[in-house]
């Protein structure tokens, strides 16, 4: 509880449409489809369509887990939509992007905790736009090996799983989530693609502190993670956890030199930076090396 801060200025963007945002948002409102980005009213979508890059999200809306700092609704899932991979596909297609970032609910009532599902979406796309890249953010799918293997053999162009936060916070950032078993899945997608980048992404805002954001960086580099994305938690709605801290730009760019130090490839760090931020240049930077 408490009083919410105010947000510093440099949270607020700039409005850019540009033609390519202006046609992508026309396209989905004539398909209505959905996007993370509209949905979570991210503020790079501007940014983002206009370089080609969107988010989806499968599974379906409702999530069997319950975070913080997450505003998808929570509950039961109602069966599972055998179609959705092939509107995703389509959406992709139609939307003509060098780029698509695929993330899902958690689906703790699956068998395999959606992972085939994961794997035919990446099929599907590959298939009708092979020239887009696939990026992936998945569960932690209860840290089943075999369902990590499903999709790992379907080849995504990058595998992500976010640890979202620093260890003593995970318990209250994350729902029904183990910060040990979150670092055992990305260990594990290198291991059994190691050709395949691998990235994890924390938010910063709560009560996190410089040695815990460090250690953490230890911890996915043990990992063996390639890419590090670092960005400033907002509240979506008053039903989710409060901001505690507005973190200033400059320590983002700290904590990035920091974050190359330690071996990452490729680091985005700043107030506005979501998994998906810059992932044109992301994926670029871990395939050189
Ligand atoms: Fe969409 Fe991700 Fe870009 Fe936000 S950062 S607009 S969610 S692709
Ligand atoms: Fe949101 Fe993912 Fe947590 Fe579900 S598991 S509540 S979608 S962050």
């Amino acid at each position: 509880a408490g009083v919410a801060l105010r947000k510093p200025d440099w949270l607020k963007v700039r409005l850019e449409t540009g033609e390519s945002f202006t046609h992508l948002k026309g396209l989905m409102r004539a398909k209505t489809l959905h996007t993370v980005c509209e949905e979570a009213r991210c503020p790079n979508i501007y940014e983002c369509w206009n370089h080609g890059t969107a988010t989806f999200m499968i599974l379906g809306d409702t999530c069997t887990r319950n975070c913080g700092f997450c505003a998808v609704k929570s509950g039961r899932p109602t069966g599972l939509d055998l179609e959705e991979p092939f509107r995703v596909a389509q959406a992709v297609a139609s939307m003509r992007l060098e780029h698509v970032v695929i993330t899902c609910v958690a689906r703790d009532d699956l068998e395999d905790q959606g992972a085939s599902v994961f794997a035919a979406t990446i099929r599907a796309i590959r298939q009708l736009s092979p020239g887009t890249r696939v990026e992936v953010l998945t569960s932690d799918f209860q840290g089943r090996r075999e369902a990590l293997q499903v999709v790992m053999d379907a080849e995504p162009d990058i595998y992500d799983h976010n640890i979202e936060t620093v260890r003593r916070l995970t318990p209250l950032v994350r729902s029904r989530a183990e910060y040990d078993r979150s670092l055992a899945v990305l260990r594990m997608a290198k291991e059994m693609k190691p050709h395949i980048p691998t990235k994890s992404s924390i938010m910063l805002g709560f009560d996190e502190t410089r040695e815990e954001i460090l250690q953490a960086m230890d911890d996915l580099r043990a990992a063996g993670v390639d890419i590090l994305t670092i960005g400033q938690y907002l509240q979506p709605t008053p039903r989710q956890l409060q901001v505690m801290r507005y973190v200033p730009p400059e320590e983002f760019a700290e904590l990035k030199e920091e974050a190359l130090r330690r071996g990452f490839r490729h680091c985005e760090s700043g107030p506005l930076v979501r998994t998906s931020y810059h992932a044109w240049d992301q994926v670029k930077s871990a395939h050189r090396r």
